[in-house]
């Protein structure tokens, strides 16, 4: 039996009115697990800025915690400002704040131009009324021009204020351990959350991995490959992996877990069963 953590659930701010009212099921499903927070994604340059919203209000009025992600590629301070407005209104304690990536065909870089810029902005705004969660990449950032500027603009999101971090997902755990360690070694306490990622479609979770920069080991890309379409035993041995994962990480002195849901309940309820995190 592994060492009972706190969690948390992402979702994305589903595109139709359908998506949204299948959100609502799925939030239902997973807030009896007990999570921490819901945190819902934030498309870049602001083009799920109403849905995120709509999500996170909604979160909020069933007496949940929600935590909206910002992206600040392509904004402007005003429109940061009023984002802070709208969410202390809502009653939002906690943010996700990041960079996001410039969508295709917006040419405008905005007022801010990484992370760290958005967190101090974040600060200087409103002093310590929200907690501040940034992005950290235990595989490194695919556009980093190296794994130590990498580091070195993680650390100025913590300089600038960043309460905490959560991680892209990753299946080797080895990576996570080791960005740990030198964040420690570098005199940062700050804690270091993992992403974890479960696995409902292999082509799907290629693809993706592929755009993001994280490793599928080679060893279970071979044994994802080889069940072909086969669903039941991609989810089956997924899950499994998954599992084993997170028992190391926990095993290894995570401060809790952050479930990247797709929207989706049924894998990652199944995982914090699993793991005995229901609370
Ligand atoms: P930054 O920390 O600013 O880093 C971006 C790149 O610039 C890195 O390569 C870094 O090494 C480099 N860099 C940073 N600062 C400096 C500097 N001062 N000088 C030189 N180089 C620098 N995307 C979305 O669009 N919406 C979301 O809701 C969303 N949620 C996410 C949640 C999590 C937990 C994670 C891990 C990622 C999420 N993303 C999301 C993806 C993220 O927006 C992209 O990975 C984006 O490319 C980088 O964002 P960042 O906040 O990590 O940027």
């Amino acid at each position: 039996m592994s060492r009972r953590i706190p969690f948390s659930i992402e979702f994305f701010p589903p595109a139709t009115p359908e998506g949204m009212d299948k959100l609502r099921g799925v939030r239902e499903q997973l807030a009896t697990l007990g999570p921490e927070f819901f945190s819902v994604t934030y498309g870049a340059g602001g083009s799920t800025r109403d849905r995120t919203l709509q999500v996170v209000r909604e979160i909020c009025a069933a007496g949940l915690d929600a935590a909206p992600h910002l992206s600040c590629i392509g904004a402007t301070q005003a429109s940061i400002r009023d984002h802070l407005a709208e969410f202390r209104e809502i009653g939002v304690k906690r943010i996700v704040a990041l960079r996001g990536d410039l969508p295709s065909g917006m040419a405008d870089p905005g007022e801010f131009r990484y992370a760290n810029e958005l967190v101090e902005f974040i600060r200087a705004e409103s002093g310590k009324e929200f907690v501040i969660e940034v992005a950290a990449y235990p595989e490194t950032h695919p556009q980093a021009r190296s794994a130590d500027s990498d580091f070195a603009a993680f650390r100025k999101k913590v300089e600038a204020g960043a309460s905490s971090a959560i991680t892209q997902y990753f299946y080797n755990a080895d990576a996570y351990f080791y960005f740990v360690e030198s964040v420690r070694r570098a005199g940062i306490e700050t804690p270091i959350v993992p992403g974890i990622m479960p696995i409902a479609s292999f082509i799907k979770l290629a693809r993706f991995s592929e755009s993001c920069g994280a490793e599928i080991p080679q060893w279970m890309r071979r044994k994802f490959e080889g069940f072909g379409d086969d669903a039941d035993s991609i989810r089956a041995f997924g899950l499994d992996v998954v599992t084993t994962l997170c028992e190391r990480l926990i095993a290894g002195g995570v401060p809790s877990m952050h479930f990247y849901t797709l929207n989706q309940a049924a894998l990652t309820s199944e995982l914090v069963k699993r793991l005995g995190l229901a609370q």
